[in-house]
């Protein structure tokens, strides 16, 4: 009982200390900040790293991220913006490109995510109405803008360094999307992940490999970062990446058995309450359980052979 109320109290004051960092700007170190987005209006996280001449922010957010966090910025420093780095081609992360263009600033990202983008953003591609198209609907933040796809585009890295600072924008594999890349400061041993590693239930898992997503992680925990920034969620040490990994085993893990079992999809949704529950019971992966576990389900049990669950 004692350990459960201790439990009870250390979730109610880890959720607090969330809850309280949304729309506040740390410092991780000397010119290096991070900003978490607030998740009712669907932001993202953001970063930013002053060098001598210039910032770099990590992911555009959406529109009215970009709004929150421009003043933000230019209350730690009078520099200008000249790039804005999108760690994947997800609206929350890429739709406020126009913003900061507009503002002076370069987007750069992989060339996978500007392929992505192709794929679903149709629309703006002289295509049929894509994720865009979708997304104004619902949001006047991005019905009031247009979509700006990166124009600085790196197939594997793309190195900023100005001799104070240097921040390496890497991709290591498929994840979250097959574009995923990284800011790595290997001096700070700081890593801004976007969303292939997030703090929390945040996890998007439809346009990415499970599969691909654990080796993906296996070589990003490789650089050594103490300090890691997520594209959702709180910021942490370390264990996030690992807890982000072992998620995604342990969610591989149920599929399997599930399957083995020789279960059709109905019977695997039927018991979707008893697998969310057995996940839970690891206290470093409870977080990443969503309270709607059909998606994640469903995609690992692609990813096995198996069907999709009913929805
Ligand atoms: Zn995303």
């Amino acid at each position: 009982m004692k350990m459960l109320s201790f439990g009870l109290a250390w979730l109610l004051l880890s959720s607090a200390v969330a809850v309280a960092q949304i729309n506040t700007v740390q410092t991780v170190a000397p010119d290096v900040y991070f900003h978490a987005g607030d998740p009712r209006r669907g932001h993202s996280n953001n970063g930013w790293i002053v060098f001598d001449d210039f910032v770099l922010v990590i992911d555009a957010n959406y529109p009215s991220g970009a709004k929150v966090v421009m003043p933000q910025i230019a209350a730690t420093t009078a520099k200008p913006v000249r790039f804005v780095f999108d760690t994947h081609h997800h609206g929350d992360h890429a739709y406020g490109n126009q913003l900061w263009a507009e503002g002076g600033a370069t987007v750069v990202a992989s060339t996978r995510t500007l392929d992505e983008m192709k794929q679903v953003e149709t629309g703006f591609f002289g295509g049929a109405p894509g994720r865009w198209e979708s997304a104004a609907k619902n949001r006047p933040d991005v019905a009031e803008t247009k979509l700006k796809p990166p124009v600085m585009l790196f197939p594997q890295d793309l190195f900023l360094d100005d001799g104070r600072h240097r921040v390496e924008l890497r991709w290591f594999g498929a994840g979250h999307t097959k574009g995923d890349a990284y800011a790595w400061l290997p001096k700070e041993k700081i890593l801004f992940t976007g969303d292939a590693c997030v703090n929390g239930p945040h996890n998007n898992v439809n346009d990415g490999s499970l599969t691909e997503w654990i080796k993906t992680l296996d070589r990003v925990k490789q650089l050594g970062a103490e300090k890691v920034c997520p594209g959702h969620g709180p910021m942490g040490g370390p264990e996030i990446i690992a807890d982000q990994q072992n998620y995604f085993v342990a969610l591989l893990a149920q599929a399997k058995a599930q399957l083995a079992a020789g279960k059709t999809p109905a019977e695997i949704k039927a018991a979707l309450p008893a697998i969310s529950a057995a996940l839970k019971q690891d206290p470093r992966i409870a977080r990443y359980v969503p309270g709607n576990l059909t998606a994640h389900l469903t995609k690992a049990c692609v990813e096995l052979g198996g069907q999709p669950l009913p929805k």
